[in-house]
């Protein structure tokens, strides 16, 4: 016996995405050749076709907490194919949009990211933060003076743990407490769906899944299956290795500064400069291929969350290469103005990066280990 399905649409739902994305949700009549075109869908849940059409239905529940919008990668096959110019491939985008904003409490951050009109905020909160900190603990130094260009004596390195470790501890509560709300709604999604058992999340399991994927995810490899973006997967490796070098460049000199008692500047030989130079050089050069590629690309939906991180990657790169150029060349109050202003860029990154693009990372990556994870487990291929 069939049983009845009562379709409950979610009015707003379908009006946010179709103003976020500014497509006609109408347009889909539900061809499926863009699940047949992108070579990355898997057999057992083929994607996007269903996605449209739950779209268009409104129904959030399935598409918030849905693995498969997460497997995307946007390379445009299925948007370029699709006989309707639904734009399947960007309207996964918006989903994926929505979804972090779903998971990245509190709502109220996400309100200063769709407004361009309060792009100034994120750099003024930022500065004020930091004066502030500055100069009621007395750290800050306005005025260093002295042969050489030290920045620790302008900004001491224990004014930026003060600053920066709460901070990071904030934004991996975050992250935490999304993860953990992401995974419970995919798992209660496809247990009422009858996709997989219900029942708790083997955690071990989760994470060794976790764990095997990470090395395909490092190396794009989904995106070698794209067509018609394929050569995004250089620019968008290059970012994504600078943006990990300079995590691991940033340990380093920490390790040097507590466990070796090494205080900066060193010498543009050493081993991990080099590597900090080649990675601020590559985030510039990756950012500026991304911007060119996505502007080249005039059929893709192209948004102001879109825009905002690559815009912040690039200005993050060239403010810390300016940085590094001012000292060189002993113009010290060029130096010292550009290595606040680049502080407020990596103050932006650290702090926003749960409701920017950036959270992607990690939303992508815990959703492609719970496809992996539930593949075993799957007791109808059918959505
Ligand atoms: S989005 Fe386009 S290609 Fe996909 S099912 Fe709808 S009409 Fe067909
Ligand atoms: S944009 Fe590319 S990866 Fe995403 S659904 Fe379409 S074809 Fe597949």
């Amino acid at each position: 016996m069939t049983l009845p399905v009562l379709i409950e649409p979610d009015l707003d739902f379908i009006a946010q995405i179709s103003s976020d994305s500014g497509l006609n949700l109408k347009k889909c009549y539900q061809c499926a050749t863009c699940s047949v075109a992108c070579t990355i869908s898997h057999d057992d849940r083929p994607f996007p076709r269903k996605e449209m059409i739950h779209a268009a239905w409104g129904l959030k529940d399935r598409l918030i907490a849905n693995p498969d919008i997460w497997l995307c990668h946007n390379c445009g096959d299925c948007s370029t194919l699709c006989p309707r110019d639904a734009r399947p491939g960007d309207v996964l985008n918006t989903l994926r949009k929505m979804s972090i904003k779903e998971y990245s409490k509190p709502a109220a951050m996400h309100r200063l990211f769709n407004d361009r009109r309060k792009l100034p905020w994120l750099f003024i909160l930022p500065a004020m933060i930091i004066m502030t900190m500055g100069l009621v603990t007395g750290l800050m130094n306005l005025s260093p003076g002295g042969d050489r260009i030290v920045f620790a004596h302008f900004f001491p390195v224990p004014l930026i743990e003060m600053i920066f470790i709460p901070l990071s501890l904030g934004v991996t509560l975050v992250f935490f407490q999304g993860i953990r709300r992401f995974l419970k709604d995919m798992q209660a999604t496809d247990a009422r769906l009858g996709k997989t058992a219900p029942g708790p999340l083997d955690l071990k399991r989760f994470l060794i899944t976790l764990i095997t994927q990470l090395p395909a995810i490092i190396k794009h490899e989904q995106f070698s299956f794209c067509s018609e973006n394929k050569g995004r997967k250089i620019s968008h490796m290059m970012v994504a290795f600078s943006f990990t070098s300079l995590a691991f460049v940033a340990g380093a000199f920490v390790f040097a500064l507590y466990v070796l008692n090494s205080h900066g500047p060193y010498d543009q030989i050493n081993p991990v400069k080099i590597l900090a130079n080649v990675s601020g050089i590559a985030l510039i050069a990756g950012s500026l291929l991304l911007i060119r590629e996505r502007r080249a690309n005039a059929r893709q939906t192209n948004g102001y969350f879109d825009w905002y991180l690559l815009g912040l990657a690039l200005f993050l790169g060239i403010t810390g290469m300016l940085t590094q150029t001012f000292r060189l060349a002993e113009i010290s109050w060029a130096a010292y103005s550009m290595y606040f202003i680049h502080l407020l860029f990596a103050f932006n990154l650290v702090a926003f990066l749960p409701y920017t693009k950036l959270a992607h990372l990690v939303y992508r990556t815990v959703a492609i280990a719970y496809y992996h994870y539930t593949k075993k487990e799957k007791l109808s291929p059918h959505s």
